[in-house]
């Protein structure tokens, strides 16, 4: 068992004493943005090893200067002090981090800027935390679940940017995930204003039909996901098996050989089942449960190839790679 902490106001404090007041710009106005990196606690190693914690602090970067916000310390500097939260948490099973770059002036009033002393404009200043906490499966991960495609659609990036992880965002997630869960499915599907597939709420989605892997691209509003990097990758390079960026439609989901979703939280999620449509046979198919071992065996540092993935958070014992 460990203890939570948080990296709060250029401090390290237990969980429980990091507070923002209530007119914070970020509660009142969905002004942050924030990353979840995935921590796998891997026993033989006696290590919590971080997937992939660069490349999620380097699209924290790029979110902040769409919301323009500054993060003050570099994607490596960042990995270090996520490493250093975890360790001082003691943890020794999977975790979860949670970065967040957020509007933290205590002011009424929207804008992104405001008008600075001498008259011109400045950015509404801003703040960041990070706090880590345990964390098992998400999605059952060992049967198909059951989707719906949901009747809320995607947000366009011209309406709030979905390449950027922002707070205020998820109420678009919120609403379908919320909806689906009501109706007894296990997640939704959204699809983007024209009709085509966009994404899960918190998950990227890959199809298999004759034997290619399809996904949809940036031009979907999709975020783009580190797991389905990682995924196409994986792919390409241990099953052989080709990976096309492409808009998908509706129905093609419906007749796919296999269909399952990406994410840190969902990791790799077989599709059982859309709108009562069975998926291939309705197990887990062979390609993705391939797929889920590859991956399995990179986010615990097992394959040397991808050894960069993996930040090992407790000092590294001699004879232990
Ligand atoms: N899409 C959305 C909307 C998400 O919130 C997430 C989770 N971060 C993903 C896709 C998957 O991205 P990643 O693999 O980087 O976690």
């Amino acid at each position: 068992m460990g203890e939570p902490f948080a990296y709060f106001e250029g401090n390290v404090v237990p969980l429980g004493d990091a507070k923002v007041g209530i007119m914070t710009h970020a509660l009142n106005y969905g002004t942050g943005c924030f990353e979840g990196i995935r921590g796998y606690w891997v026993p033989e190693d006696e290590q919590v090893y971080l997937f992939r914690a660069r490349e999620h602090f380097e699209r924290l970067h790029r979110s902040a200067h769409i919301l323009r916000m500054k993060v003050r310390l570099s994607p490596e500097e960042l990995t270090q002090l996520a490493c250093d939260l975890v360790a001082k948490s003691g943890y020794r099973e999977d975790v979860y981090v949670r970065p967040l770059v957020y509007k933290s002036a205590e002011q009424v009033g929207l804008s992104l800027v405001r008008k600075a002393e001498d008259g011109s404009l400045e950015d509404v200043p801003d703040d960041f935390f990070m706090f880590t906490v345990p964390f098992g499966a998400y999605l059952d991960l060992d049967k198909p679940i059951r989707v719906t495609i949901s009747p809320w659609r995607r947000i366009d990036d011209n309406v709030i940017p979905p390449r950027a992880k922002v707070t205020g965002l998820y109420i678009n997630s919120a609403l379908a995930t919320s909806q689906a869960k009501e109706l007894g499915f296990d997640e939704a599907i959204m699809l983007n204003s024209d009709g085509s597939v966009s994404e899960g709420p918190g998950e990227n989605i890959f199809m298999l039909r004759d034997g290619k892997l399809i996904t949809t691209g940036p031009d979907s509003n999709i975020l783009e996901g580190i797991t389905r990097h990682a995924v196409m990758t994986l792919a390409q390079e241990e099953l052989g098996i080709e990976v096309v960026e492409r808009r998908i439609a509706r129905t093609e989901l419906y007749i796919a050989d296999e269909l399952f979703f990406t994410g840190t939280a969902a990791q790799i999620s077989a599709i059982g089942e859309v709108d009562g449509r069975v998926i291939g046979s309705g197990e887990i198919g062979p390609v993705t449960a391939r797929l889920q071992k590859v991956f399995f065996d990179a986010v615990r540092n097992r394959n040397p190839k991808y050894g960069d993935w993996c930040a090992a958070v407790y000092p590294v014992s001699a004879g232990v790679s």
